[in-house]
């Protein structure tokens, strides 16, 4: 098969991780860590590295570049799907040199929350549970804390200077980047950090948003909510399952306190859009999620990339048919989760899915009896009726 390597994200998306000083062109795609001297003389081309270039002139002439290897093409030569389908249709751009139209900034890794489908390196609460209770060990995908966790803690360790030295630099580009529509600011969870603020203070007249697990308590949102009159701030709000399933997936927010904050926030005038992550956990539920939210809210999927053992089709047949007949009839949303579940789950994904609710059933003192038995018979658990 002849693939098409062009895509839209990378000649206008631009992540960037203030603590791990790293830039990710786009979101998916591989870092490259920021040279602050090269920027300190090259004001106004963050967006502009050698690597950054070279990959969009690679992508020009039809050509592989690593970064999106590992962001997408690998899922999609295994006929997985892949973040890329999101920007198919946008118009062709052909300067590798294209200003930058959305930034996105990840503060820092601290969150509140452990969910299901985070990890070390992007939830400090994920970092903990690793160094207390030991690695998650999976056949070829345990959940360790080497590589970015450690080197995310290393970051931390280090002196403020340096980061706060890049953060002052990120609003300048910021500044200088005269072309961008839209700043959303990311996490571990955005709303812990002070940081914030001073992002909304410069982004002038453009867009923002707020991707949030909504892992924070009802007085300092209540403050931030405060904090913000005036401005228009969109928030993107983690989400995909209701009740059990939703504690279990977004483990440290309850499903109770998640729906009372989006009352708090809708309330005070902001749009509220939901980010649901499609896995094979909240293929079980999210017709029930989207039955609460869909009339009112705009719901996008997000495709799982980290935990193959967590994609949708990681389920037994009978829960295929369980989940189809929730989903059918409920539009395009549904129809995109519909459309994960028909590929055949592997061997060795099946056995770390069990593997895994296994453990983290055991440290985290979870029972999964809200499961279907016949779903967790079939990966690994003893059922007696
Ligand atoms: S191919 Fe994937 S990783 Fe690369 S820019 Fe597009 S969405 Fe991002
Ligand atoms: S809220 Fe975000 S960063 Fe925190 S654990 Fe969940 S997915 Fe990870």
């Amino acid at each position: 098969m002849r693939m098409d390597y062009y895509c839209a994200a990378k000649f206008t998306d631009l992540q960037v991780h203030v603590q791990a000083r790293s830039l990710y062109n786009c979101c998916r795609a591989y870092p490259e860590r920021v040279d602050l001297d090269w920027l300190e003389s090259n004001p106004g081309k963050l967006f502009h590295t050698e690597t950054m270039v070279s990959d969009r002139k690679l992508m020009l002439e039809n050509k592989s570049c690593q970064s999106c290897h590992h962001g997408c093409y690998k899922y999609e030569e295994q006929g997985l799907p892949s973040m890329r389908r999101l920007h198919k249709g946008q118009p062709k751009i052909n300067d590798p040199y294209a200003s930058l139209k959305n930034i996105q900034i990840i503060l820092s890794t601290d969150c509140n929350l452990k969910c299901v489908y985070c990890g070390p390196e992007f939830s400090s609460t994920w970092q903990k549970e690793i160094q207390q209770k030991g690695d998650y060990i999976l056949d070829g995908q345990s959940i360790t804390g080497d590589n970015w966790s450690k080197l995310w803690s290393k970051m931390k360790q280090k002196s403020r200077t340096t980061e706060s030295k890049f953060f002052k630099m990120l609003l300048k580009e910021i500044k200088l980047a005269e072309d961008i529509k839209e700043i959303s600011l990311l996490g571990g969870e955005p709303l812990l950090n002070n940081q914030l603020l001073d992002i909304i203070d410069h982004a002038q007249n453009k867009e923002i948003s707020i991707t949030t697990g909504l892992g924070v308590n009802d007085k300092r949102l209540h403050s931030f909510l405060d904090k913000i009159k005036g401005n228009k701030i969109k928030f993107l709000v983690s989400g995909e399952a209701t009740n059990k399933y939703f504690d279990f997936i977004r483990y440290g927010v309850t499903w109770l306190d998640f729906a009372k904050r989006i009352d708090m926030i809708t309330k005070e005038g902001h749009e509220v859009q939901f980010i649901s992550t499609a896995s094979n956990i909240s293929a079980f539920d999210f017709h029930n999620f989207y039955n609460k939210y869909s009339d009112q809210h705009q719901i996008e999927i997000n495709v799982l990339s980290e935990r193959p053992f967590l994609l949708p089709h990681v389920l037994d047949e009978k829960s295929k048919d369980v989940c189809r007949k929730n989903l059918d009839g409920l539009g395009s949303k549904a129809n995109e989760v519909l459309s994960f579940l028909d590929k055949e789950p592997s061997d060795i994904d099946r056995k770390n899915l069990g593997n895994y609710l296994k453990q983290l059933s055991r440290r985290r003192n979870i029972s999964l009896t809200f499961l279907p038995n016949h779903f967790l018979q079939w990966c690994g658990f003893d059922i007696t009726n």
